[in-house]
């Protein structure tokens, strides 16, 4: 069996959907981008990504009901 590292060499950007577990409950933030490996399918976030994860996360956790 051929054992070959992937390098990820071939990626898009995808849109998807991210559960956050936090408190008080999970947030689940919605349009997320990610980067898709096209050859392993191996998802990544970028730090551009991370960021706008964070901000999202921190307005869903802020919101107050
Ligand atoms: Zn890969």
């Amino acid at each position: 069996m051929e054992t070959r590292k992937c390098k990820h060499k071939n990626i898009h950007t995808e849109r998807t959907t991210l559960t956050l577990s936090s408190s008080p409950g999970p947030v689940i933030l919605y349009d997320v981008p990610v980067q898709v490996c096209d050859d392993c399918g191996e998802k990544f976030i970028s730090p551009k990504s991370a960021h706008e994860i964070i901000e999202k996360a921190d307005l869903a956790a802020n919101e107050e009901f």
